[in-house]
């Protein structure tokens, strides 16, 4: 079979590929490995970790909150089996989202592993070992990623374990410790902290999302603290070991002391790396970066070798879903001829904890280190109306605007459905609004966002209303 384009993979950065590319009238066929499309995102990540996020949500406020406003449960219990059964259904329904929409996009679709022969050429290698070739004008690589492991730390999947296996556990571990106090970590951590496990979490930098605005990290982990979860910041795993149901996790302190916490399961979530195994990059000349495994492509995102491009996970960048799919978007309008472009420095980045946790543009931290002169506003839950109906008063928001022009530079937030509220951020960002054009747009009122606005009259003028 000829086609224009083959898309090797189909999570979000290979499916969103191969429906724009349909889209804009180009013959397109999609390679997926497994039995289901949508990649780590729909079966093993995005998806699967909110199912759950949102299940012990509602469980840890029908134990913690509900009385307060004046709901009484009698007998409340978790069914877990049922939890992770929900989780499962809802993965089902959304991958088989992606397979109704191949088809109405007359994208074909094969199920194997898919292997460079040469740069126009793809073998299909199945699962019944059957083999299939076919070609195409364009390939895209969106073969994702999978996670890291730390070399001392073997992952026996049973008891030390990745996001895959503790989205799927059989029971709800008594005692969860985390290597990693990055996003994985904080999120599948908050699950089982809501749902009773003591969670421990052992981080190697000194605070945890290390890589977003340092005031984030401070006040999750203050929250996370109220939740019952311990934080080893600065601290270094050594090893782990695993016998019969008991694992030992042995770490040095900062004072290089050695201690050691013992547990049920061991979450290892110290990131992820790009994902080529079996590709046969060889054939084609492709080499991939030492550290990370990435492909180096160029501006339009196209590797060394012309007519074959690679987005996602699988090339530098963000991990994210939504920074896959507008690569997906961009590469197929690059090869339909059209002049497509992405703002990197706009990809919100979000931790699903609650308070959830959202950030766009430069911290505070980046700024200093390019000597921007910049003023910082900001405006705390706790003098929110709307929070306290609905009893969300933790976290804030903080918005960092040029001392000169007044544009905003970032916005970052902790605090109820902060993850939606960035959007707002992002528009203002891409249409470059200065603080006070925010300040003087209309919010709803009562509504979350309304944090929005304060912090904004308060990076302007240090004229908030509600501090
Ligand atoms: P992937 O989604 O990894 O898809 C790659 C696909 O390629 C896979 O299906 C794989 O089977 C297939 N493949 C690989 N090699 C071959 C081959 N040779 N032949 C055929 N098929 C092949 N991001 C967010 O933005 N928001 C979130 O809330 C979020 N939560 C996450 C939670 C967890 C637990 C995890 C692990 C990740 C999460 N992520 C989240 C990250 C997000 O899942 C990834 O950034 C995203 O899936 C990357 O998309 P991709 O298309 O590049 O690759
Ligand atoms: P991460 O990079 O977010 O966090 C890993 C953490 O592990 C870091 O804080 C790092 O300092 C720490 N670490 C590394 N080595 C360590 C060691 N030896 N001992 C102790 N700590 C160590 O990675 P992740 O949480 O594994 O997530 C992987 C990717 O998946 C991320 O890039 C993220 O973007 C994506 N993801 C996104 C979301 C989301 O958008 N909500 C959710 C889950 C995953």
């Amino acid at each position: 079979m000829q086609y224009d384009v083959i898309v090797i993979g189909s999570g979000p950065g290979g499916y969103v590929a191969a429906i724009r590319c349909a889209q804009l009238g180009l013959k397109t066929a999609c390679i997926e490995k497994y039995s289901t499309f949508g990649g780590t995102c729909l079966n093993v990540g995005c998806i699967p970790s909110k199912a759950l996020l949102d299940s012990s949500e509602h469980y840890h406020n029908a134990a913690h909150t509900f009385k307060t406003h004046g709901i009484g449960l009698d007998n409340l219990k978790v069914d877990f089996e049922q939890m992770i059964k929900r989780k499962s259904e809802v993965v089902a329904q959304t991958t088989g989202g992606i397979s109704f929409l191949f088809k109405k996009n007359k994208i074909t679709s094969y199920q194997g592993v898919g292997s460079f022969i040469d740069k126009n050429t793809i073998k299909i290698t199945k699962a019944d070992g059957s083999e299939e070739t076919i070609s195409g004008k364009n390939v895209i690589i969106a073969t994702g990623s999978k996670p890291s492991s730390l070399p001392f730390l073997p992952v026996d999947k049973k008891r030390i374990i990745t996001s895959t296996e503790a989205l799927t556990l059989k029971e709800i571990p008594k005692h969860l410790i985390l290597i990693g106090g990055g996003v994985i970590g904080l999120e599948l951590g908050s699950v089982y902290a809501r749902l009773g496990s003591k969670v421990s979490v052992i981080e190697y930098m000194d605070s945890i999302i290390p890589t977003m605005d340092k005031a984030l990290g401070k006040e999750l982990q203050k929250v996370l603290t109220k939740l019952g979860m311990d934080f080893y910041l600065g601290h270094k795993v050594t090893g782990a070991s695993v016998k019969g149901k008991d694992v030992t996790v042995t770490f040095d302190t900062p004072k290089n002391e050695k201690k050691e916490l013992k547990g049920d399961y061991c979450l290892v979530a110290v990131g992820r790396v790009a994902y080529t195994d079996g590709l046969g990059l060889d054939k084609i000349g492709i080499t991939v970066e030492e550290r990370g495994r990435k492909i180096t492509v160029d501006e339009h995102l196209e590797t060394s070798v012309k007519g074959v491009y690679a987005i996602g996970d699988v090339v530098r960048g963000a991990m994210l879903a939504h920074k896959a799919e507008d690569e997906g978007t961009f590469v197929a309008e690059i090869i339909a001829g059209q002049k497509p472009h992405i703002n990197y420095n706009l990809i919100p980045g979000v931790v699903y904890t609650w308070p959830e946790v959202a950030s766009v543009g430069y911290t505070e931290e980046q700024l200093k280190e390019k000597g921007t002169k910049f003023k910082v506003g900001a405006f705390p839950f706790k003098a929110s109306g709307r929070a306290r109906a609905s009893m969300d008063t933790d976290g804030f928001v903080k918005v960092l605007a040029d001392e000169a022009t007044d544009e905003i530079l970032g916005v970052h937030m902790i605090g109820p459905r902060a993850a939606d509220m960035i959007a707002e951020a992002v528009v203002a960002m891409e249409y470059r609004a200065s603080a006070e054009d925010i300040s003087r747009m209309s919010h709803a009122h009562p509504t979350y966002t309304e944090a929005i606005r304060e912090a904004c009259l308060d990076a302007t003028a240090k004229r908030a209303i509600h501090i």
